[in-house]
């Protein structure tokens, strides 16, 4: 099968042969239909990155596809030609994290986003079967495929304890402070901001739930305290990138709620005293359950939560990697997808 294969920071993917990879028991084979390219696919791949993927890593973490083959003691729930998405983690099954449906947590765990298991820039991927979700007859493959970046919001907003009117700023506007803008809008809150430095991302942001956006500049606290009645409560960090946290804890209401999703590849340096005297809580969120994976794709399929505002169109699996150079530079896409098919 063709992949798109991680040769070497600075230079671009390359497409080669490679084995399909077989399902062993417990997994299941897909035929990958579509693949988003992630930010951490970049952050990865980087020359500087504080971490890095190994030579010969196959990326693409964001995928749905079709079951082609079932491994050994799956053929109870899934059959051949099952439309799915599936989490990019296989986890041992049995451990602790593993019952409590949270297999990114189990010690075994094999991961198809940092080069465990082959991703999904490729034709074929193999999935655990526990971590599996059945997608809807009525969705189309992009759809599907956005069912990973909303489940991220949707542990995002889990973490957060939004109560019924709850003043929201979302702190980033890819595709994880996108999400989360429309989970946090479903969760009941009032005011659901995003902010960010440029306003490239603004109509996508109120497309997707968000009461308001705003800059990220001089004047957001007095223009969330315009449009939300007082500062944020709850703060949201999807931006990942250093000086968010001093961000958030100036902003943020007395006793409010920071939680950090962005994956901050480096250190981030907080002055302490902020928060300290503000008594804030802090909580981070990675991932998603298997539940709350679930959940994003019913939320999807509902039309609860619309996740193509975020959509920047398609590329086949040749085009990728002049694209994902591209993407390195050009900041204006949100969320760009690999057709298999194509
Ligand atoms: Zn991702
Ligand atoms: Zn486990």
């Amino acid at each position: 099968m063709k992949a798109a294969v991680f040769v070497g920071a600075g230079r671009p993917l390359a497409i080669q042969q490679i084995d399909v990879p077989r399902p062993g028991p417990g997994q299941l084979l897909v035929r990958v239909k579509r693949c988003g390219v992630c930010g951490s696919d970049l952050h990865l791949t980087e020359a500087h990155a504080a971490w890095q993927v190994p030579h010969g890593t196959v990326l693409g973490h964001e995928f749905a596809g079709e079951i082609v083959e079932l491994g050994e003691g799956t053929s109870d729930i899934w059959r051949e030609g099952d439309r799915v998405a599936a989490l990019p983690y296989v986890g041992c099954g049995r451990c602790r994290e593993c019952l409590n449906g949270y297999p990114f947590h189990c010690p075994e765990t094999l991961s198809l986003a940092t080069g465990d298991l082959i991703g999904a820039f490729s034709e074929y991927a193999v999935i655990g079967a526990r971590e599996t979700a059945r997608v809807s007859e009525h969705l189309s493959w992009e759809q599907a495929a956005f069912t990973e970046p909303v489940a991220v919001g949707i542990r995002a907003v889990a973490c957060a304890g939004i109560t019924l009117g709850a003043r929201v700023l979302i702190v980033g506007a890819g595709p994880i402070g996108l999400s989360a803008a429309a989970c946090a809008k479903l969760s009941g809150a009032g005011a659901v901001v995003v902010c960010a430095r440029t306003d490239r991302h603004a109509d996508r942001a109120v497309a997707m739930g968000a009461t308001e956006f705003l800059l990220n500049d001089a004047d957001l606290r007095r223009n969330f305290i315009r449009h939300a009645g007082g500062p944020p409560e709850i703060v949201i960090e999807c931006a990942g990138v250093p000086g968010m946290l001093d961000l958030c804890c100036d902003l943020a209401e007395k006793r409010g709620r920071v939680v950090i999703a962005g994956g901050c590849n480096g250190k981030d340096p907080l002055n302490v005293l902020t928060p300290l005297c503000k008594e804030l809580t802090f909580r981070f969120a990675v991932c998603y359950t298997i539940r709350e994976f679930a959940l994003a794709e019913r939320l999807i399929a509902s039309a609860r939560i619309n996740p193509m505002p975020m959509y920047d169109g398609e590329v086949s699996l040749h085009q990728l990697p002049a694209r994902f150079e591209e993407l390195r530079r050009n900041k204006d896409a949100c969320k760009l997808m690999v057709n298999l098919d194509a």
